[in-house]
C-alpha cells in the first residue's frame, strides 16, 4: 500500500515538475528568429559557393581559364573553356560551376595561381529545380563581385593593347 502512495506521490511531482517548466518557459523571451525579415549573424569562415573575381579596373574576370581549378576539384564540378582576348589575354569563354555537385570544400580556390576565385557568403542556395543550381559566368562573377564590394557589370574600360614599339 505504501509503495502505490510513493508512486502516485512520485508522478504527481514530475507532472508539477514539467508544468513548472513549461510555465517557466512561457515567460522567456522567444528565440525563434524571422526569417527572412531576421537574419543571424553568419559564422566567421563561413563557406558559401565559389565565385569569379573581376579585375575592379577593367572589369574583366581575373580568371585567365588555367583550368587548374577545376583539375583540383574532386568532384568534377567546374567547367570551363578559355578564349584569346583582343589584347592577347587569356580569358574564360565558359565557366559553369555544377552545385548539385560542389563539396563546398574550398580546394579549387585554394588552387587557383592567379587569386581569381573566392568562396562566398552566399547561404540562398535553393532551387526548385536542378538547372537552378547550375551557376554560369555571370552567377559566377555577379557573386564575386559582391564578395568584392562591387556591383557587376562593372562599366567595362577598352582593354589596353600595346602596339608594337609602344611601351606604356
Ligand atoms: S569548392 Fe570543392 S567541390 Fe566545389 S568546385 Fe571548388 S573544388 Fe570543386
Ligand atoms: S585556377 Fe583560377 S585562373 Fe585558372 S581557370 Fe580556375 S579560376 Fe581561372
Amino acid at each position: 500500500m505504501s509503495s502505490i502512495i510513493a508512486d502516485i506521490l512520485r508522478s504527481a511531482n514530475s507532472i508539477v515538475q514539467g508544468h513548472l517548466v513549461t510555465i517557466r518557459e512561457f515567460f522567456q523571451k522567444p528565440v525563434t528568429e524571422q526569417y527572412p525579415d531576421e537574419r543571424l549573424p553568419r559564422m566567421e569562415g563561413y563557406r558559401g559557393h565559389p565565385t569569379l573575381l573581376v579585375e575592379p579596373e577593367t572589369g574583366r574576370p581575373k580568371c585567365t581559364a588555367c583550368g587548374a581549378c577545376a583539375r583540383a576539384c574532386p568532384n568534377n564540378a567546374i567547367e570551363l573553356e578559355g578564349m584569346k582576348a583582343e589584347d592577347g589575354r587569356r580569358l574564360p569563354a565558359k565557366y559553369r560551376l555544377d552545385m548539385t555537385r560542389c563539396l563546398v570544400c574550398n580546394l579549387c580556390v585554394e588552387a587557383c595561381p592567379f587569386d581569381a576565385l573566392a568562396m562566398s557568403r552566399e547561404y540562398e542556395l535553393v532551387s526548385w529545380d536542378r538547372e537552378g543550381l547550375i551557376l554560369d559566368m555571370p552567377d559566377l562573377l555577379r557573386a564575386g563581385a559582391k564578395e568584392q564590394g562591387l556591383t557587376y557589370p562593372l562599366p567595362v574600360k577598352a582593354p589596353v593593347v600595346e602596339k608594337e614599339g609602344e611601351k606604356a
